[in-house]
């Protein structure tokens, strides 16, 4: 192409969806752009082991099944810049993108810039997530095996990961921050009869508890909102499941988003402006598994390859 910053593909994002689809346009001769983001890698480079990715049977860490996904993508000649997209243009093609002080254009665009796990945003969660704190129970679960935890939220996220954790913990405590939960009456009534979990109403988590060796979280601090009080509570985890946000700020009036402000595809991977793409979580709040989001990068890319074909006089 004429001008090195114009692009057959553009990838905004670099989590397992973003990588996958660098790894097929690339495959299919597209030479993608990916433009990492600020966390490159995405949610998988906050988790420890990966037990469920097909084709790692001892399992793996997330960070490193990042790296090789990535060097994956290189080795077919993706170009990775470590820039972060502030700005898009979808109203006509080519697609603008700034990143930095520069604009790209792109005849096709895949979005995969995720979703990130609202946290509580505490000094302890940070230092300790990873090491007895998770914000993802499918991916974490299996290390808490006999052990007493805590998930702190009142929504279907919390109760199902709650419902979920108990098939590994001796005890779930769902910590609440008021006395009504959010979360859909059949969950409820789920949750509310399984014997091993039990509720901590109209707390706070203040602080977690722990150094963090070998998942060593001891407790919790937890403040009652109604008095006041504190009081520490011992566990030895917590789950963080106070909801996802979908990181769909650039993309806001220019793409269909649903009320959450997840984008809408249809087909596939399409989004409501031809030649725009979204994959992984940036368009999935149900499934949320790194298998489902490369699946969906793969997809992405397909249909980019597709659509240029067509397009193509
Ligand atoms: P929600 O937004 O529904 O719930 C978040 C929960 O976290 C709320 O109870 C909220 O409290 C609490 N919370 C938020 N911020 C804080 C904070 N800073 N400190 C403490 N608590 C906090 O998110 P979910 O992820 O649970 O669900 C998202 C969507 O996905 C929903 O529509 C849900 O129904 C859906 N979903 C459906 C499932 C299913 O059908 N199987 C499974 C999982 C999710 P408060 O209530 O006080 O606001």
């Amino acid at each position: 192409m004429a001008n090195k910053n114009q692009h057959k593909v553009i990838i905004i994002g670099s989590g397992c969806a973003g990588y996958t689809a660098a790894i097929y346009a690339a495959r299919a001769n597209l030479s993608p752009l990916v433009f990492e983001g600020v966390q490159p890698g995405g949610q998988l480079t906050i988790t420890t082991e990966v037990e469920n990715y097909p084709g790692f049977p001892e399992g793996i860490l997330g960070p490193e099944l990042m790296e090789r996904v990535k060097k994956q993508a290189e080795r077919f000649n993706a170009k990775i810049i470590s820039e972060n997209v502030t700005e898009v243009d979808l109203s006509k093609r080519p697609f603008r993108v700034k990143a930095g002080n520069e604009d790209y254009w792109a005849e096709a665009l895949i979005v995969s810039t995720g979703a990130s796990a609202r946290l509580l945003n505490i000094e302890s969660e940070k230092r300790l997530m990873g090491h007895g704190v998770s914000a993802c129970a499918t991916c974490d679960g299996f290390f808490f095996k006999g052990k007493e935890i805590a998930v702190v939220g009142g929504g279907d996220t919390a109760l199902e990961e709650s419902m979920f954790l108990t098939k590994f913990a001796s005890k779930v405590t769902v910590i609440h921050r008021r006395d009504q939960l959010r979360a859909s009456k059949i969950m409820q009534e789920k949750t509310k009869k399984n014997p091993k979990i039990a509720f901590i109403w109209d707390s706070a988590v203040e602080e977690i508890l722990g150094d963090g060796k070998n998942h060593s979280v001891r407790g919790l601090r937890l403040k009652n909102l109604k008095t006041g009080t504190t009081s520490e509570f011992a566990c030895q985890g917590l789950f963080v499941a106070i909801g996802h946000k979908p990181n769909t700020e650039l993309f806001q009036g220019k793409l269909e988003l649903n009320p959450a402000g997840y984008i809408v595809t249809k087909d596939g991977s399409k989004t409501n402006v031809p030649g725009v793409f979204a994959a992984g979580d940036v368009q999935d709040h149900v499934y949320r598994q790194a298998i489902t989001a490369a699946g969906s990068g793969c997809i992405a890319a397909i249909d980019a390859e597709r659509f240029l074909e067509a397009a193509t006089p």
